[in-house]
């Protein structure tokens, strides 16, 4: 979920969409008139997890979004917390959305997502435990890792790597899902 900046954060100036010369030439970005605050709009990082179930035979755990419409499902995924690594921040998400304790967390890649202003740090981990959902999430599955078909953004292309360095060739859904 994006917001709109229409007002300086620090001066509370209404926002406008004005030039300025940065590192790599003149460059319209929303600034404000009065006191230069810049609104950079940097891409926001966010934490992926592939949740391999070691006491489910290996079977890795996807989730479907409560937000989302259709039956799509993904990774766990949140933001980092102020203060945290995000090995710590996927262990903690992990046991936030899922209820399951997690561990050996091992970078998989990152990745862009342009279409949510995001880069996806995808982890892998093991984890095992009773599933309890959080309410952010509206239902899981559980995959053997061969069965799976990836997607192509953001966090699908994580498990195909994923996969790909287990040995197994990534099988992808069709465009139109
Ligand atoms: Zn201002």
């Amino acid at each position: 979920m994006t917001h709109a900046y229409h007002y300086c954060p620090d001066c509370a100036s209404p926002l406008r969409l004005l030039s300025q010369d940065e590192d790599g030439g003149p460059k319209e970005r929303l600034r404000c008139p009065a006191c230069g605050w810049t609104h950079w709009n940097n891409p926001v990082p966010v934490l992926a997890a592939i949740v391999e179930m070691t006491d489910r035979g290996g079977q890795v755990l996807l989730a479907r979004n409560a937000a989302w419409q259709g039956r799509m499902f993904a990774l766990i995924t949140g933001f980092m917390e102020a203060g945290e690594s995000p090995r710590d921040g996927i262990l903690r998400e992990v046991a936030e959305e899922t209820g399951l304790v997690a561990e050996n967390p091992a970078l998989v890649g990152v990745y862009d997502f342009q279409r949510m202003n995001q880069v996806i740090i995808a982890y892998h981990v093991q984890a095992r435990g009773e599933i309890v959902l959080s309410p952010e999430l509206a239902e899981y599955r559980l995959f053997r890792p061969e069965e799976i078909k990836c997607w192509r953004a953001g966090t699908g292309y994580a498990i195909a790597d994923w996969l790909s360095a287990r040995g197994i060739e990534p099988k992808w859904m069709e465009p139109a899902a």
